[in-house]
């Protein structure tokens, strides 16, 4: 018997993948899809946060073709970056044409220089010192470090540069020198186009999935897991045999509930840190916001959140016609104060200074969602215990997936791979 503890995506794939092999799925929510549910508000849809398919993994794309035929648009992405009173389009290293040409000419200089340098590839090297190395000082001072300060509330010198593989766009000495110069590059980066359903929210995807699902069981919050005995025991009081665990909750809250062997589970969980993203979803009775942007990064010190997106401008199909709607990002230390009026007040307020919301504009809904965990933090105490923890569990049969499971940087895409994989290497162990 294989228990999966959470029905997100990664969850849904587990089981999708396993096919007959005796199998449940575990969801302590009353509707599987976990992060990749959306909600539907007086006509208004809303992801959490922006949710958009970036799929290169031709598994990825054949499953999601097969669950949604013909339900996806692809669209190529208009994404900029607002700073110092200018917009440049997405990546900031790549497009410095615009900011002050003072401050233009040093990011090049020194852009320059790293050219000669190598590029640490020391797993502890910090994201300070990674970043220096690869887009020099002055791209770091004005983009690199205060954007990734405000979305994971950590110093650069305090976090690991293990994630930035495949979300940080590097580029050449011909791109920076052609972006700084006026010559726009566009289309770099993991998410130079991406997928959306034609009709309804991302939400539409985990609920295929789960149409696939025989053994889905919501309201099932597990409680305990006894690592020894091999059996987990529902809120309910419930309890399971397994053979083989699959968690895709997040990894801190599994070691929370964990008994049994010789390590003390529960003491390890806060050997790993996340921040929260609080998100105020807008529906506005305005066209046309955003400027047709499906989102805007800004990295200055003055506006409150990290960024802002434009569902309406994903699709047509999420907002009532003759509106627009819109969230934003905020980043927060798990231990700062969360009161939701004033985290609200204060995204508005820099909505209407950033002059994306107009004094006029009339606010039809307003929803301020809380997503704890939201970015896993890297830094050497999560590197350290990782690597005892991922070993000392699966030797009790247990398997860490999806973007919480395995505390890690991911995406929807990497979820559903993370589940057809781990099917894949619990089939092989049967066999
Ligand atoms: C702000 C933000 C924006 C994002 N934007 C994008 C994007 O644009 N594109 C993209 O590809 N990805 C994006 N992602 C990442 C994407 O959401 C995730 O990679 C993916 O949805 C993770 O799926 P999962 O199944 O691993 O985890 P989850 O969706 O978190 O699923 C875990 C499930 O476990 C359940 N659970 C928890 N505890 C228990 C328990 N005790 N018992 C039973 N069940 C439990 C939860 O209810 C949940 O359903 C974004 C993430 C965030 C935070």
């Amino acid at each position: 018997m294989i228990v999966i503890i959470g029905g997100g995506l990664a969850g849904l794939s587990t089981a999708y993948h396993l096919g007959a092999a005796e199998h449940v799925v575990l969801e302590s929510e009353s509707t599987p899809g976990g992060l990749c549910r959306s909600r539907e508000i007086d006509g208004f849809i809303f992801d959490y946060t922006g949710h958009l398919l970036h799929l290169r993994d031709p598994r990825a794309i054949r499953l999601v073709e097969d669950l949604l035929p013909g339900g996806l648009a692809e669209t190529v992405r208009k994404a900029v970056i607002r700073s110092r009173g200018v917009t440049l389009p997405f990546p900031y290293q790549a497009n410095l044409h615009g900011l002050p040409p003072d401050f233009v000419a040093r990011c090049v200089v020194e852009f320059v220089k790293t050219l000669d340098g190598e590029v640490p590839d020391d797993p502890a090297t910090s994201f300070e010192d990674w970043a220096l190395a690869v887009f020099g000082r002055g791209i770091c001072d004005g983009f690199m470090f205060p954007y990734n300060e405000k979305l994971f509330r950590r110093r650069p010198a305090d976090m690991t540069a293990d994630w930035v593989s495949w979300a940080v766009p590097k580029p050449n000495l011909d791109e920076v020198v052609r972006g700084a110069t006026g010559v726009p590059n566009t289309g770099m980066g993991y998410n130079a186009t991406f997928r959306y359903p034609a009709s309804g929210g991302i939400g539409v995807l985990p609920e295929a999935l789960a149409r696939r699902v025989e053994h889905l069981r919501c309201d099932c919050p597990v409680a305990v897991v006894d690592l020894e005995a091999r059996k987990v025991t529902l809120a309910s009081g419930e309890r399971l045999a397994y053979d083989q665990l699959v968690v895709t909750a997040p990894l801190p809250a599994f070691l929370a509930m964990a008994r049994g062997g010789d390590t003390d589970w529960p003491s390890q969980a806060p050997r790993l840190d996340a921040s929260v993203v609080a998100c105020l979803n807008l529906g506005v009775a305005r066209e046309g916001m955003g400027d047709g942007a499906h989102w805007i990064y800004y990295p200055d010190d003055d506006v409150p959140f990290y960024r802002a997106g434009f569902p309406s401008n994903f699709s047509d199909a999420v907002a009532p016609p003759g509106t627009s709607s819109m969230y934003v990002e905020m980043g927060l230390r798990k231990d700062e104060p969360y009161d939701p009026e004033q985290l609200a007040s204060t995204m508005e307020r820099g909505l209407l200074d950033a002059g994306l919301l107009l004094p006029e504009d009339k606010v039809l809904v307003r929803d301020l969602v809380r997503v704890d965990p939201g970015y896993v933090i890297f830094d050497r105490s999560r590197q350290q215990a990782m690597a005892e923890l991922v070993p000392a569990l699966k030797a009790h049969g247990v398997h860490l997936i999806g973007r919480y499971g395995a505390w890690t940087y991911s995406y929807m895409e990497r979820a559903i791979l993370d589940g057809l994989e781990i099917a894949e290497s619990l089939h092989l162990a049967e066999e």
